[in-house]
């Protein structure tokens, strides 16, 4: 098999792949490809879903306040230079009872790097919000930085500016297997082999498959995403009504107000298992699913239609503490991003960075609880993830 040459090959264009792509095109004199099984912007990743929360004020704690603060910069920087809008700030409103430990983790991340925002007692809540339905003692927290970001416009995006700035793209196209040699690494698809200087793996829930050091490590959470019609839908516009986290019991819903007019999106998840392989993920919700997830939402949001209109199931890929795999190999020719944990979405703009900088060899301070000798260090300690993470 004839080997084409480049610098660098990134596989997979979602999330991180699509936003090292556009970072690594930027660099003087560098030629770089990018690989993907999928067509140009899919149904099929962990991106997909028409939204994604994007919170500065999170709930998981100050280690993603930098990299979430460089990647809001980022989102802005990829609007410019595409015209198109990506990064909706209409807020982020975090609702639960007093002293829920989400809530007082994120109260805690607002405090220690002074973010924009403004807690919200119950009638405050009532009275601005009557979109939800507030329960007694429930308190908010609106995050003023946080927003909505348009996961297919952004990926749609960045891989355009990236083949603008001379990035070449093969989609439909299936990495079959990496294997590294002394002067590069091999990258064999079903369409022809890449011989590159450095390779960035960047394939999400598939990330197994390519690479067998993660198996231990890597576990697939399934994350559903619904959506329901408000009798009042001029109440459920971005202008009025913020994109949202609500803790009431042991339920948790995430969502974000109607683009389309007519349907909001609010999600809860049932209690999945994860898995191992894609290939084993469910498709669909089942009928009683989505007629529990419909109770489940009548009972916290005010005049809707308790069956969704719209519904989708993915699956991401978690490590067991949620923090990301960010790793140049001994060599440094192999960079392997991966293990988002369904929170990656909003900081992905700062891993393609990190894997620009990583590639160029460059001195980028990473945290090294992302390495994957740490991870596996833990791993030994802790076991896989289990699930139950949101
Ligand atoms: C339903 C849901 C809701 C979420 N909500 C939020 C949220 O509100 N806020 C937030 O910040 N994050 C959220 N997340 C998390 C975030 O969307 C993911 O963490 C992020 O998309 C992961 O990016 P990725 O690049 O690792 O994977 P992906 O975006 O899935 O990209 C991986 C790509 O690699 C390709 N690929 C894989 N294997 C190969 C191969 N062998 N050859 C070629 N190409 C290959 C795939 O086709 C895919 O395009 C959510 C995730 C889900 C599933």
């Amino acid at each position: 098999m004839d080997l084409q040459q480049t610098d660098v090959v990134v596989i997979g264009a979602g999330a991180v792949g699509a936003m090292a792509l556009w970072q690594l095109s930027k660099r003087e004199g560098l030629s770089v490809v990018g690989i993907e099984q999928f067509g140009r912007v899919h149904a099929h990743g962990s991106y997909a879903g028409e939204s994604r929360v994007f919170r500065t004020a999170v709930h998981e704690g100050g280690t993603y306040v930098p990299m979430i603060q460089r990647s809001r910069e980022l989102w802005r920087e990829l609007e410019r230079e595409s015209g198109r809008d990506i990064y909706v700030e209409v807020g982020a409103l975090s609702i639960a009872p007093e002293g829920f430990p989400d809530l007082v983790t994120a109260q805690g991340t607002v405090r220690e790097f002074n973010l924009e925002h403004r807690m919200l007692s119950t009638e405050e809540l009532r009275a601005e919000f009557p979109q939800h339905r507030v329960q007694d003692g429930d308190v908010g927290l609106l995050d003023a930085h946080g927003g909505g970001l348009r996961p297919e416009v952004a990926i749609m995006s960045a891989l355009d500016l990236a083949e603008a700035n001379g990035a070449q793209l093969h989609f439909n196209t299936p990495v079959i297997d990496i294997e590294e040699r002394p002067n590069g690494v091999v990258v064999r698809t079903t369409q022809g082999a890449w011989l590159a200087r450095t390779v960035v793996v960047a394939s999400g829930s598939w990330s197994t498959r390519l690479s067998p050091e993660l198996d231990d490590l890597l576990r697939l959470q399934v994350l559903g995403l619904t959506w329901f019609m408000p009798k009042r839908p001029e109440l459920f516009v971005p202008e009025r009504f913020p994109v949202f986290l609500r803790d009431a019991g042991s339920v948790h819903f995430f969502g974000a107000p109607s683009l389309d007019g007519y349907a909001f999106k609010a999600c809860t998840n049932p209690e999945w298992p994860v898995f191992r392989d894609v290939s084993e993920v469910p498709t669909h919700h089942t009928r009683e699913e989505l007629i529990r997830i419909g109770q489940r939402a009548a009972e916290l949001f005010e005049g809707i239609n308790p069956e969704p209109v719209r519904e989708s199931v993915h699956h991401c890929a978690y490590t067991p503490d949620r923090l990301p795999v960010i790793d140049r190999s001994a060599s440094g020719r192999i960079v392997t991003l991966t293990g988002l944990s369904g929170h990656g979405f909003k900081f992905a703009p700062k891993v393609g960075e990190w894997a620009a900088q990583l590639v160029a060899g460059e001195d980028a301070y990473v945290d090294p609880r992302f390495a994957l000798a740490a991870h596996l260090e833990r791993l030994a300690v802790t076991g896989p993830y289990t699930g139950g993470g949101h």
